[in-house]
């Protein structure tokens, strides 16, 4: 059943924050900035911009620190306006803009802005900014908050509103010294929290008994919502439960066994996920006989919420970017939460009735291992984007800028070494021209470094599409039932000795077949990525242009309309051919991602002498005749230490 006009407008109403519309307007206009809290769900996101646009004229931002929520929120606020999105109401992400001139509310993430702030400093545009969900403590919502420190006194106009989950803002208070925090006053119901006796071995394998519990022992009306880490844990377990689930029934009613079907619906959720497969898991099930349940990462914590949740089940872990200073790189691990977390996990049981909790931890857990707040992600992250960005912002010295929480020193004069050790910074720590033309790309600095070398190298092209296909989450589809089959499909297009050119191989053969959507599924290619690829590689096009065209000499060199480098099917792709493109993708790699041979088929960091083992997935995985060097894109730590995405490095 669709919503109609009306029960959105109903529902509308109904949400604490439209009942307070005119409250919120008083404090605004009485202050340059007012922190906002209030519960998940109360409304911030969605009714805040629209009670500021009726006394707002210009243009009001709302950042978000997810993706997939700025695409959600932003979508779901045009239906309530009753506009198509993308005219009056539009959202702004990395590589994808859907506003125009005229759009007045415009969601973005909080990278979106700052990028914003590079065009122009003083935000012109805009006469409201929402920081939504500042509590997450994303490094560029802490870049954004020192910026705004300074801003504020040079357009007493532009207001600024915060606002946070958790109950815990007096850090925003304490930072903009004169901003009220006005508290939406939400009604939640008490939440029953429990724990188990003892540690838990495997989180997957509680979640999915403690869920069957559930399922057996309480109405059909009542949901739940399950925590996993990753995409990967949210699909396993939604797979295992499935399986579960057939083998009770299968012996409780053998005489039904259509009774599953009827019984429960199990959506993932995570912020990959296809557009219209999130919508499902927003709309109500057509029948109260029927049982949703949620397998989610945390997007289901603060970003978006899901009503109607009566059960919890927390697995006690999330996956965060974390800075290990030991091998240098930034790396998604598997973390446990932190306290707030737990408790916005909880939360989310309490919306519409009293709730229940499962925690797949100890209380002793809860209470003595675990942090009280997250760690702010600045302080646990290589730091050289930032501080490219606040250099380019004209910030000359970053180490007395306004940071809510300052890194420590020693961090920031490590990440100002490696900027300076590839050319990004002078021996005055002033951006060099590298360092400039860097700065203007939505990319990490070896992906910049890459690109504008592939201009002297002839392969701009080439990299174009490399270095796109690194900017999308995984292209390569391995569902359950046909993992054989799709790891077969998939050594297709290895192009061996390197990963990265593999990629390129997987773009030019889509593109061979003219981007079909067929092409993709039969080839067990994610289509949705590849034409995320696509938008990419246009964006980047236009950056590296307005690059080229500032410099008649090397633009002699570079033509964006060049196609005829690329090789066709892969016959011919051998990989002495690719020599250029190689030599390009690794000079975009410092010393911290090189891995060097020894013994027959091991590595070790250059950096640092740790093991580093090939991940199964690469091309070069069971080579008989390794090389002797490697450039890595990515480190991913479970029980070893992987690398992924791997180009041999030896001296051609
Ligand atoms: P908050 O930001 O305070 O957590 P939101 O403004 O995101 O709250 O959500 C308010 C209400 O709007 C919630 O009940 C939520 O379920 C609903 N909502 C938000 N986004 C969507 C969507 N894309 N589809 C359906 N309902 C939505
Ligand atoms: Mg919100």
């Amino acid at each position: 059943i669709e919503e109609s006009y009306e029960d959105i407008q109903n529902k509308r109403k109904q949400l604490p924050a439209y009942k307070c519309g005119n409250e919120i307007l008083n404090i605004v206009r009485e202050n340059q900035v007012v922190v906002i809290v209030g519960e998940t769900g109360s409304g911030k996101t969605t009714q805040l911009p629209q009670i500021l646009s009726k006394e707002y004229g210009k243009k009001i931002g709302i950042t978000q620190p997810r993706r997939v929520a700025a695409l959600s929120v932003a979508t779901r606020v045009a239906q309530e306006m009753n506009v198509e999105l993308g005219t009056l109401v539009g959202y702004t992400i990395r590589f994808e803009d859907k506003t125009t001139k005229d759009t007045r509310i415009k969601y973005m993430t909080d990278g979106i802005l700052l990028r914003e702030t590079l065009k122009d400093s003083m935000l012109y545009e805009y006469d409201c900014i929402i920081m939504d969900e500042a509590h997450e403590r994303t490094l560029n919502t802490d870049v954004l908050l020192g910026f705004f420190k300074n801003l504020l006194a040079k357009r007493r106009d532009i207001k600024l509103i915060i606002t946070s989950a958790t109950m815990n803002a007096s850090k925003f208070v304490q930072f903009f010294p004169n901003a009220p925090n006005y508290i939406i006053p939400g009604r939640t119901f008490p939440v029953t929290n429990i724990y188990t006796r003892f540690p838990v071995s495997d989180y997957l394998e509680s979640a999915i008994q403690q869920c069957v519990k559930i399922h057996m022992s309480t109405p059909l009306n009542e949901d739940i919502l399950i925590f996993m880490t990753g995409q990967e844990d949210v699909e396993m377990a939604c797979g295992m439960l499935m399986e579960k689930l057939i083998a009770v029934y299968s012996s409780k009613y053998q005489e039904d066994p259509d009774k599953l079907q009827n019984e429960i619906c199990i959506f993932p959720f995570y912020s990959t996920l296809p557009q219209d497969s999130q919508k499902q898991v927003f709309k109500p099930l057509n029948s109260t006989n029927k049982r949703k349940v949620i397998v989610s990462t945390n997007i289901a914590e603060t970003s978006l919420t899901i009503d109607g949740i009566k059960h919890v089940i927390d697995c006690g872990y999330s996956k965060l970017k974390v800075y290990n200073p030991r091998i240098g790189l930034d790396s998604l691990q598997i973390t446990p939460i932190s306290q707030a977390n737990a408790q916005q996990r909880s939360g989310r049981a309490g919306r519409t009735g009293p709730g229940t909790c499962y925690r797949l931890y100890t209380e002793s857990t809860f209470l003595f291992e675990m942090y009280k707040e997250t760690i702010p992600e600045i302080q646990r992250t290589n730091l050289s984007n930032v501080l490219l960005m606040l250099k380019s912002l004209g910030v000359q010295d970053v180490l007395s800028f306004p940071f809510i929480d300052p890194p420590p020193k020693v961090t920031l004069m490590t990440s100002l070494y490696e900027l300076w050790s590839i050319g990004t910074l002078d021996n005055m720590g002033n951006l060099t021209k590298l360092g400039t033309q860097m700065a203007k790309f939505p990319l990490n600095p070896n992906l910049c470094k890459m690109l504008i070398n592939s201009i002297a190298l002839d392969c701009t092209e080439e990299l174009l599409i490399i270095v796109s296909m690194l900017s999308i989450p995984n292209i390569f589809y391995r569902p359950k039932n046909a993992e054989a089959e799709a790891d077969k499909e998939r050594a297709r297009f290895y192009v061996a000795g390197s990963d990265h050119i593999t990629l390129l191989n997987v773009y030019s053969q889509w593109r061979a077949n003219r981007y079909s959507s067929q092409w993709c599924k039969k080839h067990y290619i994610i289509y949705r990525s590849m034409q995320r690829a696509n938008d990419i590689i246009g964006q980047l096009r236009s950056i590296m242009d307005s690059i080229v065209k500032g410099n008649m000499r090397k633009s002699r060199r570079y033509n964006s309309n060049k196609t005829n480098t690329i090789l066709g099917i892969h016959d011919n792709n051998t990989f002495s051919s690719w020599k250029n493109v190689r030599k390009c993708i690794v000079s975009g790699y410092s010393y911290k991602n090189i891995g060097k041979r020894v013994g027959l088929n091991k590595y070790i960091s250059l950096q640092n002498g740790m093991p580093l083992q090939l991940h199964p997935t690469s091309s070069l995985f069971g080579l008989g005749d390794l090389p002797p060097y490697v450039v890595y894109h990515e480190l991913l730590l479970t029980t070893k230490e992987y690398i992924t995405v791997v180009t041999a490095a030896d001296p051609i």
